[in-house]
């Protein structure tokens, strides 16, 4: 695939969410669940263009995805698309105007086609996205150029999810908890069903299940997202999904990984740091 998209994961874990979607005409915000002032900063350190963002998408309405929406909005005049679901599923949203689209919409903005796909997650209605571009001749597609995939904040992959996610070039996939550190770990019992029921959030193990149907040999990455700083620890994720993809440790703290061909290479967002999937 031809890159003509990159993606800046700006913040994520249980504390708060945000990336940029860059296309070919303008970028897309996906979530801002952290302040403004922290949202700038991040993309400063990662060399991000925020007066590119042309517009927001909200994958559902928890606080670690929306803290930081209010406040952006108040600076920006593009639209915010999300879910009727979403946009009535908190009081501190409901001030807010959304550009309501269903959970299976396609949107077409900033040069790149948007496939929205339900995700299962203990909200109203949550989705997650494929962004593509595609070449066009005058009479006919000629296929899929680049594709970015994102579903974070989902207890299974619904079969929308898998396809949508398939083949991509970048493929950004929840990666939430270590099963056994999330049983032994210190959060209350329901807390602990809840995360790892069918509506709650994938484990390393689930997520490694998953990316071996979802790699083609378009994928370049494979990015951990969502990772529990309480439940998960990097290493353990990206080899969860190393392992799956018969990558090797790509640096001491197995905090990267890489197929012995060099073709794939697996990585995590953080909570506290940029990562720039160029
Ligand atoms: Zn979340
Ligand atoms: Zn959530």
């Amino acid at each position: 695939m031809t890159p003509q998209m990159h993606l800046y994961v700006l913040a994520s874990g249980s504390k708060g969410n945000a990336a940029v979607v860059e296309g070919p005409e303008g970028s897309v915000l996906v979530d801002c669940g952290i302040s403004r002032k922290m949202l700038r900063e991040r993309a400063d350190e990662a060399g991000c263009d925020l007066s590119r963002v042309e517009a927001i998408l909200l994958t559902h309405e928890h606080s670690d995805h929306t803290k930081g929406l209010r406040v952006v909005c108040n600076h920006f005049d593009g639209p915010v698309f999300t879910t009727a679901g979403t946009a009535g599923g908190r009081r501190n949203l409901s001030e807010l105007s959304f550009t309501l689209v269903n959970h299976d919409a396609t949107l077409e903005l900033c040069g790149m086609r948007i496939q929205a796909f339900p995700t299962a997650h203990d909200v109203n209605d949550p989705m997650g996205f494929r962004f593509e571009t595609r070449g066009r001749t005058q009479t006919e597609d000629d296929g899929v150029l680049d594709a970015i995939g994102w579903a974070t904040d989902t207890g299974h992959l619904t079969d929308q999810a898998l396809d949508a996610l398939y083949g991509c070039r970048i493929l950004g996939i929840e990666s939430n908890h270590d099963p056994r550190m999330l049983a032994k770990g210190p959060y209350p019992a329901y807390l602990k069903a809840r995360i790892s029921s069918s509506y709650g959030h994938l484990s390393n193990e689930q997520a490694a299940e998953a990316v071996p149907h979802l790699v083609t040999r378009d994928t370049e990455t494979v990015v951990a997202l969502h990772l529990s700083q309480e439940n998960n620890r990097p290493s353990l994720a990206v080899r969860a999904l190393a392992q799956a993809l018969g990558a090797e440790a790509a640096n001491t703290t197995f905090t990267e990984a890489r197929t012995p061909d060099g073709m794939l290479t697996i990585c995590a967002g953080a909570q506290d740091a940029p990562l720039v999937v160029w």
